[in-house]
């Protein structure tokens, strides 16, 4: 009896041969793209300490409350969660290893992230981030230049169609007299809140604006704004950010409602979002988290950052018809005999010494069947060896594609003609 396949967990994907393609093209560009910004890479585990993001992200949150996936490690019992995000991970290794003592730090990382949410399209269990943040640094040129550098990459992957919105949340002092005002008038309207909003009226109100259930709608709407309770320097910061997006010519939208689902923003708050994706539409979302790096135990540091979701980029540009193929191979080698058989994968390396692309054919059979499968690799030629040739310490090159004749050639001549062939190919 056989045993029944086993498949993927639900809402985590594979990506297979032909789409990381369009991935390896969109990582490279976007290394670029970050090294044009002077931006430097980081690498943080994949899993965390529990505590970690119940304390950056905040308790009363859609990630801590219902997404995490974590555990009790029960070799040692400590509490541990694979991350739903990098922003807590990435401050926590820069406190961790006093990067900030110095100087201010520009860093980007990359790599999955894990939500337990509803599968859908644009949003899987786990799914792919893109994280820039810059670390000591307060004023409102870094929050600019991470908004002009999103500008400049939507450019650079040919991407239209997508919206900034920005808006600032303000510093604790407004924050918390907002928050006052909110509870004040959620409860004389308490009978509208649905069972979330009232859950949330005391520990988490803001995030009551964000909402999405249709029947809230009217009572957000006259809500008492944040706007109204910003102090001067927090109405000159988000001014400051505008005008250099103006001076850009970088189109926005001021979106008071725009409150993001995690607790460490202050200030600058912006979401890059298009309508192509149906309800998915954010494909970049960030803003300015000054006082997490205390929080998480480091002497206060100003700090602004965002994430991109790559599954939603990539959808995107898959949508325009974005492909990247495949660099075709340069040689597929074809061997026959005792002799040649034992050479083989020697004249393989040589070849991949000349940096040629070569694939060794593996598992015998006939000549002819072995071609067969040299012309169903799309390979630029291939080359044979046989008995005959390895005693002449030959090889013979066979063009596969664009005609021309096949020739016996010096084993030592051979890297060269293979060059000339691909060249003129
Ligand atoms: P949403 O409102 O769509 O749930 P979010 O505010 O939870 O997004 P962030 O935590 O700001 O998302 O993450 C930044 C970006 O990561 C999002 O704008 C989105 O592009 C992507 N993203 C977030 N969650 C998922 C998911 N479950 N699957 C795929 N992409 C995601
Ligand atoms: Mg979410």
């Amino acid at each position: 009896m056989s045993n029944p396949p086993l498949q993927a967990v639900r809402g985590m994907n594979d990506i297979l041969p032909e789409e990381a393609q369009l991935w390896l093209w969109f990582e490279d560009t976007v290394r670029d793209w970050l090294d044009s910004y002077g931006y430097r890479n980081i690498r943080m585990p994949l899993v965390e300490p529990t505590a970690l993001f119940k304390r950056a992200i905040g308790e009363v949150t859609d990630i801590v409350e219902k997404e995490m996936y974590s555990f009790e490690d029960s070799l040692n019992g400590d509490h541990l969660t694979l991350r739903p995000e990098g922003t807590a991970s990435c401050v926590r290794a820069v406190l961790q290893h006093n990067l900030l003592y110095n100087a201010p730090q520009r860093l980007y990382y990359s790599g999955p992230m894990f939500r337990h949410e509803r599968p859908q399209k644009g949003r899987y269990r786990q799914f792919h981030q893109i994280g820039v943040e810059a670390l000591g640094y307060a004023d409102p040129e870094i929050d600019a230049e991470q908004i002009l550098m999103c500008a400049r990459l939507w450019r650079k992957l040919g991407i239209r169609d997508v919206g900034l919105q920005i808006n600032t949340l303000g510093d604790a002092a407004a924050r918390k007299q907002h928050r006052e005002k909110l509870i004040a008038y959620f409860e004389q309207h308490a009978g509208v809140l649905d069972a979330d909003a009232t859950r949330r009226l005391h520990s988490n109100p803001l995030r009551i604006l964000d909402s999405k259930n249709p029947a809230m709608q009217e009572l957000i709407a006259g809500a008492p704004r944040l706007m109204d309770e910003l102090d001067h320097d927090a109405i000159l910061h988000f001014e400051a950010v505008q005008s250099i997006l103006k001076q850009h010519g970088v189109a926005y939208e001021i979106n008071p409602r725009l409150v993001r689902g995690l607790d460490y923003y202050n200030r600058t708050v912006f979401e890059w979002v298009t309508t192509r994706l149906g309800a998915q539409g954010t494909i970049c979302a960030g803003g300015r988290y000054d006082g997490l790096v205390e929080q998480i135990g480091g002497k206060p540091a100003a700090a602004c950052g965002f994430a991109m979701g790559v599954e939603r980029l990539l959808s995107l540009l898959q949508e325009d018809g974005a492909v990247n193929p495949a660099v075709p191979l340069d040689v597929y080698l074809v061997h026959q005999g005792e002799l040649a058989d034992g050479m083989a994968s020697v004249l393989a390396e040589q070849l991949r010494e000349q940096n040629l692309r070569v694939v060794l054919h593996c598992g015998g059979g006939s000549f002819k069947s072995q071609m067969k499968k040299a012309d169903a690799s799309g390979a630029h030629c291939a080359v044979i060896l046989g008995d005959d040739e390895v005693q002449t310490l030959q090889a013979t090159l066979k063009p596969l594609r664009g005609g021309g004749e096949q020739l016996r050639v010096a084993q030592s001549e051979l890297a060269n003609k293979i060059g000339k062939l691909i060249n003129k190919g």
